[in-house]
């Protein structure tokens, strides 16, 4: 896809700021729209040429990317967006959100004659704003190949998943992995506290062992052993627990209407819902520990 392409980008929060910004820096031409007024002057001094409304964004590009904060926010934009599209353009929908809404979100594009993707990411506003996210997608290969370039544009990794929901499908299982494999390497810890191991014995044996995970060797909830995890500045995010939770609340309305049965990703969500009720919603989801040591 040229880079004469026209980008509208509707969301330009924490997120999709950072991620306008490095369209612009690859040289798209993006329009923008956010119905904060801070966050579109913010994009504004990024490059982005400010719309009045989604309609007016939308009107002349050739992909129309969302980035918002849950599935109604999306339907509800699309819906607006999608007369004013452009005969022939792409939409992209990067907000993470269910797997239902993001169906329905491909089956209004195609009703209108539009082609669509779900491409949600993970890499947090660190990947946001380095170009390093990770795309998972969902949607037709044709529509996977022409969005690659702009998708490259902001992040390193880009994968197809499947057909329309599947790139919300993959954000939802990995996270629901991740929040319960946090809790696990928490416990471990925890546990170690009490039997008098020290932290770093205990990373120095599990990083190497068969209890190695992400979790762990890469954002360990302890401070010491990875210098860079949250759990060294206080456990500021990161990942913060209200996002954690969220992705375990998509997770649990999935295996529900899909008739899975995740026990563990229950737990966690209970005891994510435990942790942020009792004042955790400024913190990582890694300081799940000191509640889990209490
Ligand atoms: P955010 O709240 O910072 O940004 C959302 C933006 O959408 C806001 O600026 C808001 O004003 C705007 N908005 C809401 N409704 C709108 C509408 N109708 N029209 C135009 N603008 C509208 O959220 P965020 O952190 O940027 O997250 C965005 C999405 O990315 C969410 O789905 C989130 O789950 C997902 N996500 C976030 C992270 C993260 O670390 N923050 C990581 C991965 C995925």
């Amino acid at each position: 896809m040229s880079k004469t392409v026209s980008i509208a980008f509707i969301g330009l929060g924490n997120m999709g700021g950072p991620m306008a910004a490095n369209l612009v820096k690859a040289g798209f031409q993006v329009t923008g729209f956010d119905l904060s007024a801070s966050h579109l002057d913010q994009a504004k001094a990024q490059g982005v040429a400010a719309a009045s409304s989604a309609q007016d964004a939308v009107k002349a590009a050739d992909v129309v990317i969302t980035m918002l904060p849950a599935g109604k926010h999306v339907l509800g934009v699309w819906q607006d967006v999608l007369a004013a599209t452009k005969a022939g353009a792409l939409l992209i929908d990067c907000s993470t959100i269910d797997v239902e809404s993001a169906r329905a979100a491909h089956a209004l594009a195609t009703g209108h004659g539009l082609t669509a993707l779900d491409a949600p990411v993970s890499g947090g506003v660190g990947g946001a704003q380095g170009a390093t996210l990770t795309f998972m997608c969902g949607g037709a290969t044709t529509d996977f190949a022409r969005a690659r370039p702009v998708l490259e544009a902001m992040g390193k990794k880009i994968v197809h998943c499947g057909e329309a929901g599947a790139g919300q499908a993959a954000k939802i299982c990995n996270n629901m992995i991740l929040g319960i494999s946090m809790i696990a390497v928490c416990e471990g810890f925890a546990l170690a506290e009490k039997l008098g191991l020290s932290h770093q014995a205990l990373f120095d044996v599990a990083s190497t062992s068969s209890g190695q995970c992400w979790s762990l060797t890469t954002y360990c909830p302890v401070p010491g052993p990875v210098p860079t995890s949250p759990a060294n500045r206080d456990y500021q995010p990161g990942f913060a627990t209200p996002l954690m939770l969220k992705d375990l609340a998509l997770s649990q309305d999935a295996a529900q209407s899909a008739g899975a049965q995740t026990p563990l990703g229950a737990k966690a969500t209970e005891l994510y819902q435990r942790f942020l009720d009792s004042g955790a919603s400024e913190k990582d989801f890694s300081g799940i520990i000191a509640m889990l040591r209490s």
